[in-house]
C-alpha cells in the first residue's frame, strides 16, 4: 500500500489509507481515545474505541511525539465534530492497524503551540523538535519556495549560479572576519567570506556576464539584535550595466516574487518610490524609512529605493581620515569620477550605491563598481592605505582590472530578513533552520567547542586560557 499524506485525506472519504507520522496530541473522552496524527502536510484525527481489542491496548500507551503507522478508513466526521479551523476538519480515521515505529520521551516543551511563549534557548537546544511545529515547518517550506522562485526566474533571464569559495582571504567589507587556521602553512589563516564581493567581480572579469548565488556570508560581529554570524544573501552581478538596469531588474524580481510566493501581500506603490540619501535623512531622519501608510496592516509592503549616498565618511572623531560608507568597490556617480581620481571634494563625492528598503528594514544593497584600476586605487588612497598595502590586499583586483574587466554592477539581498518580514516573523532566527543564539552559540551541537591537543598541534596553535 502507498503512503497517503495526511492532507490528502480531506478528499478521500470511504477510502482506506496508510498514514505515517507523529502523535501530536492524545485526548481521552471516557473510553474513546482521540489521537491527532501529524505529518508535514497536516493533522488527522484518529478514533480508537475499546472494541478494537489489542489495537486499543496499544493506543492506550501512545504519548505525544511517538512515531506510528496507522492504516484505516477515512470517514466523514459527525456534523457536530467538524473542526472548521483545519483543512482535514471534516474527516477522521477509523483505524484498522496501528504500529509503533518509535517511542519518544516526554518532549521538553509543547509542540502544538506556535512556540513564541517558550524560552528561545530551550527551543534552540532541541531545534529538531522546534522545527516539527507547523509554523516553523511552514517557514522552511516557504523559504525553499522563495529561493526556488528566484533561481528559476534568474535562470530564465540567463543568469548562471556559480559557487564561490568558503575558504578565502580577508576582505575589507567593514566587519570582522571569521578565520580558519591553515595546517599546511603554519601561522597563516583563511578567512570565511563576509560576502562573495570580490569573487563575483572576478567572475565579471572572467566573462560570466550574469552571475548569481544563494550565498552564505560570515561576519564575526558582536551579535546585535537580529544579526547572525552566518546568514544568506541572494548575491548578483551583471556586466555592461548602469545603475538603472540593476535597479529595474531587481524591482521586477521582487514584485514577481512577492506576487507569486506571497499572493496575500499588497505592495503599496509600484514603481518603488526613490529617495536620495539626503531626502531620506531630512524627511525621515533615517536612510531606512518605513513608508507604510497603515502600519496595522500585516500584509502591506512599502518598498523604496535609497540612492545617492555619500561615498566616504570620516573614519574617526578627529576627522583626519576617511572610510567608505558602503562598499569600497563601488564606483562614484559618473559626474564625481574626476574628483575621485583627483582626490578632491571627498566629502561631496556620491556613490552609485542603491539600497532597497522594506517596511523600514534594509533588505538589499549594491552598486555599480569601479572597473578601472586607477579608480579603485584612488578609493584606497583616500582611505590612507599605503601603496604596498593596496598591492598586497587588492593586487589581484587591480591586476584583473588591467586585464580587460568590463563595466559591471550588482546587488545582494538579505534573504533571511526578507523571508522574516514576508512571514511576519519578529526576527530572522525564526526563518533559519539552525540559527545561533544572540551570543553566537549553537546550543544544539554545543559549538563553539574545544578541539583536541593533537588538532591544535597540527594547526600550529597554542591556546592561552583566559585568567579567572
Ligand atoms: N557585497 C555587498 C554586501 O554584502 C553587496 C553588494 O554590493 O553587492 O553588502
Amino acid at each position: 500500500m502507498q503512503r497517503t499524506q495526511i492532507l490528502q485525506t480531506k478528499d478521500m472519504v470511504g477510502e482506506t489509507v496508510e498514514l505515517f507520522g507523529w502523535v501530536a496530541t492524545r485526548r481521552d473522552h471516557g473510553k474513546i481515545i482521540f489521537i491527532d496524527l501529524r505529518d508535514r502536510s497536516g493533522i488527522a484525527q484518529v478514533v480508537f474505541v475499546p472494541q478494537q481489542g489489542d489495537m486499543y491496548a496499544t493506543a492506550e500507551k501512545l504519548r505525544p511525539e511517538w512515531v506510528v503507522r496507522i492504516k484505516g478508513l477515512v470517514k466523514a466526521r459527525p456534523e457536530k465534530m467538524v473542526n472548521a479551523d483545519i483543512p482535514t476538519g471534516k474527516v477522521e480515521i477509523e483505524p484498522q492497524e496501528l504500529e509503533v515505529l518509535n517511542e519518544a520521551l516526554t518532549p521538553p516543551f509543547a509542540l502544538d503551540t506556535d512556540g513564541y511563549e517558550i524560552g528561545e534557548e530551550n527551543r534552540m537546544k532541541y531545534r529538531y523538535l522546534d522545527l516539527r511545529r507547523p509554523r516553523l515547518a511552514g517557514n522552511l517550506v516557504i523559504r525553499h519556495k522563495l529561493i526556488t522562485f528566484i533561481r528559476n526566474w534568474l535562470d530564465k533571464k540567463e543568469f548562471v549560479e556559480v559557487e564561490t569559495p568558503i575558504l578565502t582571504k580577508s576582505t575589507p567589507e567593514g566587519a570582522r572576519d571569521y578565520v580558519v587556521p591553515s595546517r599546511l602553512y603554519a601561522g597563516k589563516f583563511y578567512a570565511l567570506p563576509q560576502s562573495p564581493q570580490q569573487y563575483k567581480q572576478l567572475l565579471m572579469a572572467a566573462g560570466v556576464e550574469k552571475y548569481f548565488q544563494i550565498a552564505r556570508c560570515f561576519r564575526d560581529e558582536d551579535t546585535r539584535g537580529d544579526r547572525q554570524p552566518e546568514f544568506t544573501q541572494l548575491d548578483l552581478e551583471m556586466s555592461f550595466v548602469a545603475r538603472e538596469d540593476v535597479m529595474a531588474l531587481n524591482e521586477v524580481l521582487l514584485i514577481d516574487m512577492i506576487k507569486t510566493v506571497f499572493p496575500e501581500k499588497r505592495i503599496q506603490e509600484i514603481p518603488f518610490p526613490r529617495l536620495t540619501h539626503k531626502e531620506a535623512i531630512e524627511k525621515y531622519q533615517t536612510d531606512r524609512p518605513d513608508l507604510r501608510k497603515d502600519k496595522d496592516d500585516k500584509d502591506l509592503l512599502a518598498l523604496c529605493w535609497i540612492i545617492d549616498f555619500p561615498f566616504f565618511e570620516k573614519a574617526d572623531e578627529l576627522g583626519d581620515s576617511w572610510t567608505f560608507t558602503h562598499n569600497p568597490f563601488s564606483a562614484p556617480k559618473p559626474e564625481a569620477m574626476a574628483d575621485l581620481l583627483d582626490k578632491k571634494n571627498i566629502g561631496e563625492i556620491l556613490t552609485t550605491q542603491y539600497d532597497v528598503v522594506l517596511n523600514g528594514w534594509e533588505i538589499g544593497g549594491g552598486s555599480i563598481r569601479n572597473h578601472q584600476a586607477e579608480a579603485l586605487q584612488a578609493v584606497f588612497e583616500i582611505m590612507g592605505f599605503e601603496k604596498s598595502r593596496i598591492e598586497s590586499n587588492f593586487g589581484h583586483m587591480l591586476e584583473a582590472f588591467r586585464l580587460g574587466t568590463p563595466p559591471h554592477g550588482g546587488i545582494a539581498w538579505g534573504l533571511d530578513r526578507i523571508i522574516a518580514l514576508l512571514r511576519n516573523e519578529p526576527n530572522i532566527r525564526e526563518v533559519i533552520a539552525f540559527p545561533k543564539t544572540g551570543d553566537a552559540r549553537d546550543l544544539m551541537m554545543d559549538g563553539p567547542s574545544e578541539i583536541s591537543a593533537k588538532q591544535l598541534e597540527e594547526l600550529h596553535l597554542k591556546v592561552e586560557k583566559s585568567k579567572g
